[in-house]
Order: C-alpha cells, then sequence, then structure tokens
C-alpha cells in the first residue's frame, strides 16, 4: 500500500472531502500507464478546487488529485527503464485518474517527457502545469509572429502561477512585460522576475468597457477570462495576439468580435492538458533555460502532502503567491 490523498463523499450527498490514507496499489491501474514513485507534486488551481471539494476536476469519486507528477520510473515499460524521472502534466491525472499527490501514481505515457538534462525533480515540480501553460502560451505568440520589436505584452494573473512564469519567460526572450495584479504587494517581486512595469486590476479591466479601446498591447498572456479579457482583446493592437489560459475571474466572455475584424486581432487558445508530446518537449525545452533562482524565487515552498488541503484554500483565497511544491515523500 502507499499514501494518497483520496478525494470522496462522506455520505451519498454530501460535499465531497479531501483524506490522506492508506490506498492499496494496484499494478497498472490505467492502461498505457507508467508506474512511478511519485516524487514531487504541485497544488495547480485546478488541484485546489479538487482538493476543497469542489466541481468539475475529478470525473468520478473516489479519485486523487494533483495534474503534475515528476517521478521516478519503477519498471521499465513505453520505452522508460526503471530509475528514470519522467514529468507529467495533465493528460487526464487528478481528473479522469488518480494523480500526483500520492506517494505512487500510473501515468499516461502519451503524456510524459523525460525530466530535461540538468534539472532537479524539485524544479520541474516548481514548473509544473502552471509553467509549461506559460510556455505554450509565449511560444503560441511568438510562433503567430509577434516579435519583441511590436510593443509591450501585457501578462493578467500576474501574481499566479501562469502569469509569473509568463513574465520570466518573455523576459528571457526580450519582450516588454506589463504586469496586471490585484495584489500591490507583489509589485517587487514581478518586476524581479522581468516585468518592466507593474499595473493595478482596475486599470485594465474598466468598468465601462468600450468594445474597441487604445491600442496598448502586442499581445497577451491571459490566465483570467470574463470581463477582463474583453477589455485586453479591445486593447490590443494591430495584429496582436492573445493567449487565452485560464478563467481565474470567469469563464465568460461578454463581448464583440470588433477586436478581430477591425484590428485583426488572433485569440490563441491555450489547453495544456491533451498537449502532444513534441509541444511538451519543445516548451520545456524553454524552460530548462530558466535559471533555477527565478524558478525558485516563483516556488520557494516545499510542503509535506498532509499540508496540500490547507495550501488548496490559501490558492483559492488568492493568498499563494507563484506556486507551492508538494513532497509527496515528506
Ligand atoms: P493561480 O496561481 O491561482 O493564479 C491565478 C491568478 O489570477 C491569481 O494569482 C490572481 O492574480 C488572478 N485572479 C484571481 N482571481 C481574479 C479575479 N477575480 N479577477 C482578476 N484576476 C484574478 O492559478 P494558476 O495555476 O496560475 O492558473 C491560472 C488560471 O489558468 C486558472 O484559471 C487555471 O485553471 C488556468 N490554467 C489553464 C491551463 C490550460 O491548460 N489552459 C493550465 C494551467 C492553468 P493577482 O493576484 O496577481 O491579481
Amino acid at each position: 500500500s502507499h499514501r494518497a490523498i483520496v478525494v470522496d463523499r462522506p455520505l451519498p450527498d454530501a460535499r465531497p472531502e479531501a483524506i490522506l490514507r492508506r490506498v492499496e496499489t494496484a499494478a497498472a491501474a490505467l492502461e498505457g500507464g507508467i508506474d512511478v514513485d511519485v516524487l514531487f507534486s504541485s497544488v495547480n488551481y485546478k488541484d485546489a478546487i479538487a482538493l476543497t471539494g469542489g466541481p468539475g476536476i475529478l470525473r468520478s469519486l473516489p479519485l486523487t488529485p494533483g495534474i503534475d507528477v515528476v517521478g521516478r520510473v519503477r519498471t521499465s515499460a513505453d520505452g522508460w527503464s526503471a530509475g528514470d524521472t519522467v514529468i507529467t502534466n495533465g493528460g487526464g491525472l487528478g481528473e479522469r485518474f488518480d494523480g500526483g499527490l500520492a506517494e505512487r501514481s500510473a501515468v499516461p505515457a502519451a503524456h510524459t517527457i523525460a525530466l530535461p538534462d540538468g534539472m532537479t525533480a524539485r524544479t520541474a515540480a516548481a514548473i509544473g502545469t502552471a509553467g509549461f501553460t506559460a510556455a505554450l502560451a509565449v511560444q503560441a505568440i511568438a510562433t503567430a509572429g509577434v516579435s519583441p520589436d511590436d510593443g509591450e505584452i501585457l501578462v493578467t494573473g500576474a501574481g499566479g502561477g501562469v502569469g509569473s512564469f509568463a513574465i520570466a519567460l518573455l523576459a528571457a526572450r526580450g519582450y516588454r512585460v506589463a504586469a496586471v495584479t490585484g495584489r500591490e504587494s507583489l509589485a517587487d517581486a514581478l518586476v524581479d522576475l522581468g516585468a518592466e512595469r507593474v499595473l493595478e486590476r482596475s486599470e485594465i479591466d474598466v468598468a465601462d468597457g468600450k468594445p474597441m479601446q487604445s491600442s496598448r498591447w502586442a499581445g497577451a498572456v491571459d490566465s483570467v477570462g470574463s470581463t477582463t479579457l474583453v477589455n485586453v482583446l479591445a486593447q490590443t493592437s494591430y495584429g496582436g495576439v492573445v493567449a487565452a489560459c485560464g478563467l481565474a475571474q470567469g469563464p465568460d466572455l461578454p463581448g464583440t468580435v470588433l477586436p478581430f475584424i477591425l484590428r485583426g486581432v488572433t485569440l490563441a487558445g491555450i489547453n495544456s492538458v491533451e498537449a502532444p508530446l513534441a509541444r511538451r518537449r519543445e516548451a520545456w525545452a524553454e524552460l530548462a533555460t530558466l535559471p533555477v533562482d527565478v524558478i525558485d524565487s516563483i516556488a520557494p515552498r516545499t510542503e509535506p502532502l498532509e499540508r496540500a488541503t490547507t495550501i488548496a484554500r490559501e490558492v483559492l483565497a488568492g493568498r499563494v503567491a507563484g506556486r507551492v511544491v508538494i513532497d509527496t515523500r515528506a
């Protein structure tokens, strides 16, 4: 048996609860799964919802949350050898089948890559789905042809995991970054990550949000959605690219098509969960170029499994800056 956080309903109609307990280890719980000892996981926004019994993440119960696994392969399979360190982000982990908040996991081979040379397991967990998603977003903007000369790139939800990594990756590529946060106290840290300037939420998510506003951004990485994303689109300059990653403010998009047809703005959707292996390797190759001290500054905390639910509440209350790593063996 091994320790795992298991989310289940204490009674048929009750709200699901997360409990750390011992579970029987199924050999290959999942078709195409690689049996790994989990070294590290983390608490992403999705994990925070799942850990606190919220809806929409875990497709069945009981289930172990954790969309990130950095693990060591136990038995050679699928081209991997025992002892290899692997990274799995999404692919159904912690949503459709048991995830990384456990000592052992069966990770989907189609979404698993090798730990990049020179990267530690802890650093890979510090990056996690948030950093991976940020890299996909930055690569979408660059691939679409937006270059550092075109103007500033806006990052919303800048104090969160996706936002913080987006700032660091954009700055490393030479883009000028404007960061939006609701937390003034994070301003210095966001500048240290590479933001040229920091804006307050209300400067972007303007109350009277006109369908077209002055051109301000060559592109944007948005993890907020809703009226913020609508305003960002309305402020994006001709030919700009906005990467939509998240919905921290809401899943709605109450706007008009005017930015698309009057300014040729592109709204690029980012999905990390189903990203194919080639995209994963490309994204992680870029992440591997970030200085370790920058990554550590985004994810300074390492916590044991039994603290995951407490951290989930902090994430949902907007009290975590950056990310928290979970050491599954602590
Ligand atoms: P996170 O660390 O909790 O960051 C979210 C940030 O959004 C917060 O730190 C906050 O930034 C801002 N925010 C929160 N509530 C807000 C509101 N009501 N209005 C405006 N801003 C608000 O979460 P994350 O892990 O970075 O994930 C961010 C979003 O991306 C989530 O919706 C997540 O589900 C999504 N996501 C999607 C993918 C994908 O594959 N598409 C992958 C990973 C994550 P400030 O405090 O700085 O304002």
